[in-house]
């Protein structure tokens, strides 16, 4: 039999080229040639999860009332403890039957929402660089992603007034992400504020990424988008217990706002998924249940790998900042290199495997993205090396 030609929708055909495949080949053919990988290129805890979060796991999964399909919004006392999560943190009242949605991790609700909201050639305001997600996402619902680039010079915030203003009008819904990946920087309560009044404005949709909600330094605790008066008429919040509690592999989040905005959600998933095994719902409880010193000690950790690392990079003449949240160092690529050529260089040269700043959209060009995910030793030894290496 000849078959037939296989051929992939024009959706999987335009999928950006995938910037990291040269690098992964670099490592790989590192790896075979015995050299010592330091990784800081991925965003992954490499710490475990909290004990008494397996041991809730273990228990919810012997009870037979939670072999079943579970409900497609999630458990309500599951709900329920984001709810009392979200007073405690953020002072923020949620009504957790109708403004509390259970997600299979975030990035399942980030993709999907613009398949509720978004009809083909409608605009979607994105931050660029960014997760990849969020363009991806609006492209699957036929939408078009106008990049709201983040620039130094802006601190690396999106600037709003450069939206131009036929774009505003047309744009149904804008993601943003503080603390953010990948540049780190954290948006205040003022620049909330302008958000839901170019909300208001122009009448587009929030959904606001705030996955590193927990993972800040210096005491200085970001503030949830919800804190801003009118941030509810406008939009939802994405949260994860993935990288507060290091659970990426549980497959567990929330989005929590506006309910109409969040029925939308509902709708398109009780549609295409089934929820979330109400055990995980059962220890995603237990998480959020925890006193602090659990997300304490998990920052204390990060911040002493923080300070190991962005000092030494900067004793070597980089230009880099300490980042006041999640896990990542943005640096700035020295002189006489492209964010891939640099990428390359310290792979081949220091054997470190970092991630280019293009990968996350053309404005992050420029730059390299380092994590905090691995011991202070590891970062040590990822300075010395650079110092060896040179530029
Ligand atoms: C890690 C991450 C998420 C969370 O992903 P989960 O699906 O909840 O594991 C969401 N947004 C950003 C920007 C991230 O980096």
């Amino acid at each position: 039999m000849a078959g037939f030609p296989i051929e992939y929708a024009d959706r999987i055909k335009t999928l950006p080229p995938y910037l990291f495949a040269a690098i992964d080949e670099m490592k790989q053919k590192a790896i075979a040639r015995g050299v010592d990988i330091i990784n800081l290129g991925i965003g992954d805890p490499d710490l475990p999860t909290p004990a008494p979060i397996i041991e809730r796991l273990a228990r919810a999964a012997a009870d037979p009332k939670n072999h079943q399909y579970p409900s497609y919004e999630g458990m309500l006392s599951f709900r329920q403890a984001v709810a009392g999560w979200y007073k405690l943190r953020f002072g923020v009242t949620l009504d957790p039957a109708s403004e509390v949605l259970t997600l299979i991790g975030s990035k399942e609700g980030i993709g999907h929402i613009p398949l509720a909201f978004i009809n083909p050639g409608d605009v979607v305001l994105v931050p660029s660089p960014g997760y990849p997600v969020y363009p991806v996402g609006t492209g699957f619902a036929g939408g078009t992603s106008h990049l709201m680039p983040l620039e130094k010079k802006n601190g690396f915030l999106p600037d709003l007034n450069a939206v131009p203003k036929e774009v505003a009008r047309k744009a149904k819904l804008m993601f943003l992400n503080s603390p953010n990946n990948p540049t780190s920087v954290v948006m205040s309560r003022d620049y909330f504020k302008k958000v839901v009044a170019f909300a208001q404005e122009h009448q587009i949709i929030v959904c606001h990424d705030a996955a590193y909600s927990e993972i800040f330094y210096d005491g200085q605790r970001p503030a949830s988008f919800l804190e801003v008066e009118g941030a509810k008429e406008v939009g939802i919040e994405f949260h994860s217990l993935s990288k507060t509690y290091n659970m990426t592999g549980w497959r567990i989040g929330f989005a929590v706002g506006n309910r109409q905005i969040l029925n939308g959600l509902l709708k398109i998933k009780s549609n295409l998924d089934s929820g979330t095994f109400q055990a995980i719902q059962e220890a995603g409880i237990a998480a959020l249940q925890l006193d602090d010193s659990a997300t304490d000690a998990l920052r204390k950790v990060y911040q002493e790998r923080r300070d190991v690392l962005v000092p030494g990079l900067k004793k070597l003449g980089l230009d880099v900042d300490p980042p006041p949240a999640a896990f990542y160092v943005w640096v700035t690529v020295p002189k006489g290199y492209t964010s891939t050529s640099f990428t390359a260089h310290l792979l081949e040269k220091a054997g470190i495997v970092t991630t280019p700043g293009n990968g996350f959209g053309a404005p992050g060009e420029g730059y390299i993205r380092m994590t905090v995910c691995t011991t202070k030793e590891r970062l040590a030894e990822a300075v010395e090396r650079i110092k060896k290496a040179g530029w």
